[in-house]
């Protein structure tokens, strides 16, 4: 068992009846649940224990749900209403996000305003600021796992995903190489890195919120980790001409190959850019 104290307990379908899938992950499907005791939706995910070889994975998940008890309740993070097990699966009983995830927003958008690009993106940074102070570093940070509450303009972002968190120590190495190559920062592939890897993959989300691009991109995943190792960062091609200096300023310091010079989220917050009042709220083009 990977929660010992779930054993005894109910099965899932007792409180739960699962429907349909709402997305699909390394280890497992995400389902729509109704909570049968109030007809409350919610999400549940489904990791397969068949899937989880090593201890190593076991230790994941384990982590995951202990990550996401320490968060608790945060406006920006899907929470953890509760854990299900059974001979075939772990069960992560979630707040439910009705509006997708905010990578399906950004392809059907194309760009956003720099005022939506500033609202999204403050919105990410305050969440990552406060997982750091709590010891806590995502390591999967893409769009894929910010996810919108509602369908429509109300919605509010949401974190999601803790499966590769990990607590950190303030000066801790670590070595495993984890996370998405559109978005891995250059210290974990050089296989010593620390919490500031987040901070470059807010970097690289806020590049594609304001240009629709990714800044670093290949056909294979080695053509990618070449880019992120050793390419320029263009922020000078089309549309980074109709993008403000603040912002562009914002990405770059983001995207400082020297984690020791990047920017904490708590410095970011204070950055030029996000102290604005008005900023242009028409898409860039
Ligand atoms: P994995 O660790 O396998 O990547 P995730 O936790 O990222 O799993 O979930 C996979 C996908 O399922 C997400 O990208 C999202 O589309 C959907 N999903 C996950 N959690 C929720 C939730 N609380 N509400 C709505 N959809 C969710
Ligand atoms: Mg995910």
């Amino acid at each position: 068992w990977v929660f010992p104290h779930t054993k005894e307990g109910p099965a899932v379908s007792e409180h739960y009846n699962l429907s349909n899938v709402l997305g699909k992950g390394a280890f497992g499907i995400v389902y729509e649940a109704e909570h049968r005791a109030t007809g409350d939706k919610r999400a549940c995910k489904c990791i397969a224990k068949a899937k989880l070889v090593s201890q190593e994975d076991v230790e994941d998940v384990q982590r995951e749900v202990q990550v996401l008890q320490m968060v608790g309740q945060h406006e920006n993070v899907a929470e953890l209403l509760g854990v299900y097990e059974d001979q075939r699966n772990v069960y992560l009983v979630l707040e439910l996000c009705k509006g997708g995830e905010l990578f399906d927003r950004i392809v059907s958008k194309g760009t956003f305003s720099e005022k939506m690009a500033a609202e999204y993106f403050r919105t990410m940074v305050l969440v990552v600021n406060h997982l750091h102070q709590l010891g806590v570093m995502h390591r999967d940070i893409k769009p894929e796992n910010f996810l919108l509450s509602l369908p429509d303009d109300r919605a509010v972002l949401k974190l999601a995903d803790f499966g590769l968190s990990s607590y950190f120590m303030p000066s801790q190495k670590f070595t495993q190489v984890v996370g998405s190559a559109y978005y891995v920062a250059p210290e974990v592939l050089r296989r010593s890195y620390g919490h500031e890897a987040d901070m470059w993959s807010l970097g690289v989300i806020l590049y594609i919120l304001l240009s629709g691009l990714p800044p670093f991109w290949g056909d294979t995943e080695e053509a990618i980790f070449k880019m992120v190792a050793k390419s320029e960062v263009d922020l000078t091609s089309a549309p980074w001409p109709n993008v403000s200096p603040a912002a562009k300023e914002c990405v770059r310091s983001l995207l400082n190959r020297d984690p020791s010079r990047r920017p904490t989220a708590q410095q970011i917050l204070h950055c030029s850019w996000l102290q604005q009042q008005h900023l242009p709220d028409k898409p860039i083009d």
